[in-house]
């Protein structure tokens, strides 16, 4: 049976930082074949460092952090520490976060909290076409309660124009929601001109940062938000864990009931040591600013594809508003599903689902209105912090022998 194995080889980074390469690779009988992980848009191998910090709370610290004996002190300080380390990222104050199990939990507290919090102002809603579900659903699901929602559509390079949201606005908008940038093709959103708007109208502004935090800058106070979203497994944390800032003064529900936890806003024991890997996973990507030499590999990852593949690979995205380390492009006239296949030692994800040998664009690639005969071969390759140029090369061979190897449909 296959076994993901991870090796490491110490190494230093831009900063001077030592720290582990991780590779992983597919053990399959004796035999060792490398693996290409270009899937960091899914979930970020743990930063060792962090792996490191939460250590002493999976062991000798244990015990509730609302305790006020002996055992619960040094637990509530490592928490206190963690937010404000989360705090200083966001260029927040350590009292508006709010630690919560990841983007979902926190993307759905905004929607339904604000709702239900704003219920006599007004029923309605603004976001955007190309939201992650986690948006998307608790808006779904307060339409059945007689919610309204105005879904704001985006150009062929998966931008919105900040003119209409305002034009979505109404008397009883009491929420807008706007991603920051796109888990799928890395658009980056204007949020300080969306802000403006949301400020000028009196409206409620939360952005889902869960993809772009610690790929591009996320200070609150530069986006002008009231509320921002952030999940650590995306920026080399734990899974399970992340948070949601929120503006002091605002108020929204909290989404469970229970103890007083975290100002009764998210009941719930803390998780220490998850809080104390956020912490950690924050307190690195503050200090690892520059996105460039990601930037750098990504490019050299399209321009091999382009070099290779010429006109049958087409960008999908933004050519410059976009995430550093995210490349989604479209092998034109392939299904993104055939093509991986044929390269399973690079590890991505694919822009189209494919049933019973239908292939299907995803809802942002169908917001973006993409040709089905690129959308369909579309394969999202998200690099980061422990990728490097020999992956790149080797990535570029195989996806380049795997497109042209893959079915041609003439899909229309
Ligand atoms: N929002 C965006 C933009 C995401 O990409 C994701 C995860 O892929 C989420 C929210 C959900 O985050 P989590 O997996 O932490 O629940």
């Amino acid at each position: 049976m296959e076994r993901l194995v991870q090796s490491r080889q110490a190494r230093y980074d831009r900063t001077g930082r030592a720290r582990d390469e991780i590779r992983y690779e597919k053990k399959a009988g004796k035999a060792i074949e490398p693996m290409i992980y270009l899937d960091y848009n899914a979930s970020t191998p743990m930063d060792p460092a962090v792996r490191e910090a939460m250590l002493p709370y999976l062991g000798e610290h244990f015990g509730n952090p609302t305790s006020s004996h002996g055992v619960g002190v040094p637990l509530r300080s490592a928490i206190d520490s963690a937010r404000g380390q989360v705090a200083s990222l966001l260029g927040a104050s350590a009292g508006e976060i709010f630690f919560s199990s990841g983007g979902t939990e926190s993307n759905n507290h905004v929607v339904k909290g604000v709702a239900f919090a704003l219920a006599e102002k007004g029923k309605h809603i603004v976001t955007s076409s190309v939201e992650h579900p986690a948006i998307k659903n608790p808006c779904k699901f307060l339409e059945k309660l007689g919610y309204e929602i105005s879904y704001v559509g985006v150009d062929s390079n998966g931008r919105i124009d900040p003119s209409e949201v305002a034009g979505e606005i109404r008397p009883t908008t009491i929420l807008i929601s706007i991603m920051h940038a796109n888990n799928e093709v890395g658009t980056i959103q204007d949020i300080p001109e969306i802000s403006a708007i949301a400020r000028e109208a009196g409206v409620l502004l939360h952005t889902d940062a869960a993809q772009s935090c610690g790929k591009i800058e996320t200070r609150v106070d530069k986006l002008g938000v009231d509320f921002l979203t952030i999940a650590g497994h995306k920026f080399y944390g734990p899974q399970g864990i992340g948070a949601l800032y929120i503006k002091k003064g605002v108020k929204l529900d909290p989404l469970h009931h229970g103890a007083g936890h975290q100002s009764g806003i998210r009941a719930g024991t803390e998780p220490v040591a998850m809080i104390v890997g956020l912490g950690k996973a924050a307190e690195l990507a503050e200090k690892d600013s520059d996105h460039s030499g990601v930037a750098g590999l990504r490019d050299r990852l399209y321009a091999g594809l382009c070099d290779g593949l010429g006109d049958d690979v087409v960008l999908l995205g933004h050519p410059t508003d976009r995430l550093p380390n995210t490349l989604c492009v479209g092998f034109r006239d392939r299904i993104g599903g055939e093509v991986m296949a044929k390269c399973p030692d690079v590890l991505a994800s694919t822009g189209a689902a494919c049933h019973s040998g239908k292939a299907k664009r995803s809802a942002t690639l169908a917001a973006m209105d993409i040709p089905k005969a690129v959308a369909f071969g579309a394969v999202r390759l998200s690099i980061g912090r422990f990728t490097n140029e020999v992956e790149i090369d080797e990535a570029v061979g195989k996806l380049v022998t795997a497109a042209k190897g893959a079915p041609v449909h003439g899909a229309s």
